[in-house]
């Protein structure tokens, strides 16, 4: 009966032994099975938080680059706006704002501005010997020479077909009237051309001085053509701008 007791009991600590390494393994199974959830719903995390992030970057990203490309856009319809397509100086537009602003400015820190009108001579039977591709040629080497001899603060533009209009600040008449000598001997083919300068100081009206400039250069093609001439250097009626009330009657007569 005692053999028969102590197998009984070896048999039931051998039975708890074995329901107790079972127990352990389904705990270590459901540990394991815990942590795999949690791993894959971290995952799951991870993935759906970076996809949002993802998806901000790329709205972010596209914001940059639209806004990149409507500043470029507006930057070059600004440019093609103002600049002249042939000669790549200002065009008549961009002449009129900035014009009158250069004007302003000067007078109110007290510099004198030049204003120059320049046409071309007998640009027409040039085109007519040479071609209208020689006639470009000739515009756009005269746009440069101009662009080139003058400051960054001063305005170069295209008025009209073969008529340049220049605002130099800080110059004096005879400095513009020199450095006009000078361009128009770099000029290429013989070309030359007649321009008007006239200074102004004080508070006139931007129309005016350019009228006075345009009525100047009238005075020089009178006069002969390939001549800069001064608004000082001739007597203008003070009124109106009509060529019939331009009185050419020069101060020197040694300059034609
Ligand atoms: P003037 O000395 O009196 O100024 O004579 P001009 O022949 O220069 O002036 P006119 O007004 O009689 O002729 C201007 C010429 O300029 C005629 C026109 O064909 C030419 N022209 C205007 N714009 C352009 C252009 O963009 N390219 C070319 N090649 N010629 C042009
Ligand atoms: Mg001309
Ligand atoms: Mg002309």
């Amino acid at each position: 009966t005692a053999d028969l007791h102590s197998n009984n009991v070896a048999e039931v600590g051998r039975i708890a032994q074995r329901l107790e390494t079972r127990l352990a393994e389904r705990f270590d199974g459901l540990l394991t099975e815990q942590q795999f959830i949690d791993q894959t719903q971290m995952r799951q995390l991870i993935g759906f938080s970076s996809s949002v992030a993802g998806c901000v970057a790329l709205m972010v990203a596209l914001l940059i680059v639209g806004y990149q490309q409507r500043t470029a856009l507006i930057q070059r319809l600004e440019w093609q706006a103002s600049t002249d397509g042939l000669t790549g100086v200002l065009n008549r537009r961009a002449w009129d704002s900035g014009y009158a602003m250069t004007l302003s400015r000067a007078n109110r820190i007290g510099l004198p501005v030049s204003v120059v009108m320049l046409d071309l001579d007998h640009f027409k039977r040039f085109n007519d010997r040479y071609g209208h591709g020689a006639g470009d040629k000739i515009l756009r080497l005269t746009a440069q020479a101009l662009q080139r001899s003058t400051r960054v603060t001063d305005i170069v533009a295209r008025y009209g077909g073969e008529e340049f209009a220049l605002c130099l600040e800080g110059c004096a008449a005879e400095e513009a009237k020199a450095l006009l000598e000078r361009i128009k001997a770099k000029l290429p083919g013989g070309m030359t051309f007649s321009a008007g300068v006239t200074v102004t100081e004080g508070s006139e009206p931007p129309s005016v001085v350019l009228e006075r400039a345009d009525r100047t250069l009238y005075a020089a093609k009178q006069a002969g053509r390939n001549l800069v001439l001064l608004s000082s250097e001739i007597h203008l009626k003070p009124t109106s701008a009509t060529d019939a009330n331009v009185m050419l009657s020069l101060k020197s007569t040694a300059t034609i």
